[in-house]
């Protein structure tokens, strides 16, 4: 599981108002995570609070914690165990909290299990972290554990931290347009530790847009479980086109904004409508997170994903078809229940047919309430651990090889700031979501540019600034 320690290119955790209580916080998981870290970040900042990359000295610690696989829970138990050790030490009266999924499907038991706990913040109540931190510092409450369900919470994560930085400004930022999910995959606790599917109106998420573009943003990702449920109830389908596209279309018209991205889309709800919007829609980049999961009839049954094999296949032909460059990546789960060598051989030859430009490859966790705990034929962990390795050597030579095609092109970039792993160089993205590192001024960060690229590797792309047309 990813942990999130430089989330934006604009590094909101340093924003300083003196005198006032410090705050540290930690993101484990999903990208919402991060887009919900950083609206808690955003509503301290406004109350005056000061946010510190520093954990040593932090009056206030927050963990943004991942139910997705067991593996992210144990990390921020472990890490908040750590944290207790230090922090009571030297300091009795700091606030140590874990707030999001975990919080939300473990609840009081957290503070069970560690006493020195806080605050337990829940998924639909992010924007009550103040409030809470406020009665907790002040000596009104001793403990709080705030996980209820709570009507509109979906547009509270709304602000956003642009200007904050040491870094520079931002020049992609996350909104997020909806919470919740309705699939119910027998595999995942998401519907549990984030409820039903709730979608802001695309008024809010338009206004959201204009304030982000007129703050020097040039690409936003819209986010959600299944993005591409979006508005299904409260908007509908309208001339053809379902809310979620009618919501890019709306985005499309705001000024200043040069990409549209979105993730996670769901293959089952992938309509045509959506498919043309990448012919019309210049903006909207090309590509495509289309997780899979399996490539096995069998096991997609079993994990409730609603589509075959035949019809993702569809799907992709449709995508390139419209944009032979489309960048499409996926997740898959190895040994989900059940899942023989026949299943998991059909998931290589997927991976084999699609050649996806990225594939993140999950080791299959059990979670408590899903229905695929009490199946018959759990994996052992040998198995799942031995399959894993080798689908991961396959889908790594996939990408290396279509990397590798990428030499001596030249493409467009849209340059976000330095670079993460070398500060000394910049680094940008292709609009199918590649990352490509090269030399050259801070200006430049904001612009599209034309690259050439001249080396590759499995995960960047390199250009050589010689070439690089500064105009
Ligand atoms: N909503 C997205 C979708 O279904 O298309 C995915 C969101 S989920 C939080 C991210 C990924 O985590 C899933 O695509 C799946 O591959 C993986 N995942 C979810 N539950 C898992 C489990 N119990 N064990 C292993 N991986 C899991
Ligand atoms: Fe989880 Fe399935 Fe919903 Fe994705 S679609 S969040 S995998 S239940």
């Amino acid at each position: 599981m990813e942990v999130s320690h430089f989330l934006f290119p604009h590094d909101w955790r340093t924003v300083r108002v003196p005198e006032m209580p410090s705050v540290f916080i930690k993101t484990y998981g999903c990208q919402m995570n991060e887009r919900d870290s950083e609206a808690v970040a955003a509503q301290l900042v406004a109350k005056g609070y000061a946010m510190t990359p520093d954990e040593q000295h932090a009056d206030v610690i927050l963990l943004n914690t991942c139910s997705v696989r067991d593996a992210a829970e144990q990390k921020a138990l472990n890490k908040m165990e750590t944290l207790i050790g230090q922090t009571r030490k030297r300091n009795s009266t700091a606030v140590l909290g874990f707030m999001g999924c975990m919080a939300q499907s473990r609840g009081q038991e957290l503070i069970d299990q560690l006493p020195d706990v806080d605050l337990v913040l829940g998924t639909q109540k992010f924007h009550r972290a103040g409030e809470h931190l406020n009665s907790l510092l002040t000596g009104q409450r001793n403990k709080v554990v705030d996980t209820s369900e709570e009507a509109g919470s979906e547009a509270t994560i709304r602000e956003h931290l642009l200007n904050g930085a040491s870094a520079g400004k931002a020049v992609t930022a996350f909104v997020s347009i909806m919470q919740g999910c309705n699939q119910f995959c027998t595999f995942c606790i998401v519907p549990y530790t984030r409820g039903r599917e709730r979608s802001r109106s695309i008024k809010d998420i338009v206004g959201e847009c204009h304030e982000l573009a007129n703050g020097g943003v040039k690409e936003i990702t819209l986010l959600g479980q299944i993005v591409n449920s979006y508005g299904r109830r409260e908007i509908g389908v309208k001339d053809g086109k379902s809310a979620f596209v009618q919501l890019i279309e709306a985005v499309h018209e705001v000024e200043g904004l040069e990409r549209i991205r979105f993730t996670s889309p769901h293959p089952k709800g992938y309509g045509d409508d959506l498919v043309e919007a990448y012919a019309c829609l210049p903006k909207l980049v090309g590509n495509a997170h289309l997780p899979v999961q399996s490539g096995s009839d069998r096991m997609l049954k079993l994990m409730h994903r609603g589509y075959t094999r035949a019809r993702f296949l569809e799907l992709v032909s449709k995508l390139r078809a419209v944009q032979p460059e489309m960048g499409i990546g996926t997740d898959i789960i190895v040994g989900f229940p059940g899942e023989t060598e026949e299943d998991f051989e059909q998931t290589v030859s997927l991976c084999r047919e699609v050649k996806f430009d990225n594939a993140f490859l999950f080791k299959y966790s059990q979670r408590r309430d899903t229905p695929a705990v009490a199946m018959p034929d759990q994996i052992p962990e040998t198995i799942i651990q031995e399959r894993h390795a080798r689908l991961l050597e396959e889908v790594d030579a996939i990408r290396g090889r279509k990397r590798r095609e990428y030499r001596g092109a030249q493409i467009e970039v849209l340059v976000e700031g330095p670079s993460h792993r070398n500060a000394a160089r910049l680094e940008g993205r292709t609009r199918c979501n590649k990352i490509v590192v090269f030399e050259g001024g801070e200006r430049l960060a904001g612009q599209v540019i034309n690259v050439k690229i001249t080396d590759a590797t499995r995960s960047t792309l390199y250009g050589d600034p010689a070439i690089m047309n500064l105009n």
